[in-house]
């Protein structure tokens, strides 16, 4: 169902406003890794509307490898989180981890994001199947392209056919970047099915420096959509702060990813 042979025309996602997710435009989403508080959902919020971002990403949820590190405000800080964003006009996309999450987290979600550890947990690909909001669906850390395909699937199957797919880095025997970014599957992937198909530098490489040159090259392979991580003050936040812009950052790679992309 995902496939081009099924369905020829490229799936649009329309969350309303005149924010549509796919192929036409270029979709931008960035914020925190982690949702921390108010004041810092103020500042990205500010920064996001001044640069014309419409949505804005940030984990409530959030898998972290050590169960010592933070793990985020749960649904308390997902309803201050969908709360100030209506204010603000700005659509969020946010991780869900778990089915008993999928219910009390849908009246304060745009887009439910499945993360990289999620990516075949099928139960929660089901239950996403049932729902009716968009599911970003990110790639597993060691999962192939055809996996990825599969369980975009088990939502489609389902019954939800708005799903954009992202591409964010897969593990290799390589150790000098975080992840490996796999830029091939853009295209690949584009060839394969309809769906919108994002990237996301941050987690692919998980250095701050090197996130807009792989933003801008997801751009050049066809990505429908960036997502990457932009926090007030990287050093200090809560999660991935290694591989997060500070607004200026932030504001220069939003233009340049504009002017990348009307090259294309
Ligand atoms: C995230 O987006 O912060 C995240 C945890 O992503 P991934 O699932 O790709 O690691
Ligand atoms: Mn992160």
């Amino acid at each position: 169902l995902v496939s081009r042979k099924w369905r020829v025309h490229p799936t649009v996602l329309d969350l309303g406003d005149g924010i549509r997710l796919g192929e036409g435009s270029l979709s931008i989403v960035a914020g925190p890794c982690s949702i921390e508080n108010e004041a810092q959902m103020e500042a990205v919020m500010q920064h996001l509307v001044q640069s014309g971002v419409r949505l804005m990403r940030g984990g409530v949820f959030k898998p972290r490898s050590s169960p010592y590190s933070f793990r985020g405000l749960g649904l308390e800080g997902l309803r201050d989180f969908y709360r100030l964003a209506r204010q603000h006009g700005l659509r969020i996309v946010t991780e869900v981890m778990q089915v008993s999450q999928v219910e009390e987290m849908l009246d304060y979600v745009d887009v439910f994001q499945v993360g990289a550890r999620n990516t075949q947990n099928f139960n929660l690909l089901d239950a996403l199947g049932q729902v009716d909001k968009p599911v970003l669906l990110k790639r597993g850390v060691s999962g192939t392209i055809e996996e990825l395909l599969h369980s975009a699937e088990y939502i489609f199957s389902g019954g939800n056919e708005d799903i954009i797919l992202c591409e964010r880095g897969i593990r290799t025997f390589e150790t000098a970047s975080r992840n490996t970014l796999d830029l091939n599957a853009v295209p690949i992937l584009k060839e394969k099915t309809h769906l919108p198909v994002f990237v996301d530098p941050s987690h692919g490489i998980g250095i701050r420096e090197h996130v807009a040159p792989l933003a801008l090259a997801g751009v050049m392979a066809g990505a429908d959509g960036i997502l990457y991580e932009t926090a007030p003050v990287p050093e200090r936040a809560a999660s991935d702060g290694q591989q997060t812009l500070n607004f200026d950052e932030s504001a220069r790679l939003v233009e340049a990813l504009r002017r990348t992309y009307a090259l294309r």
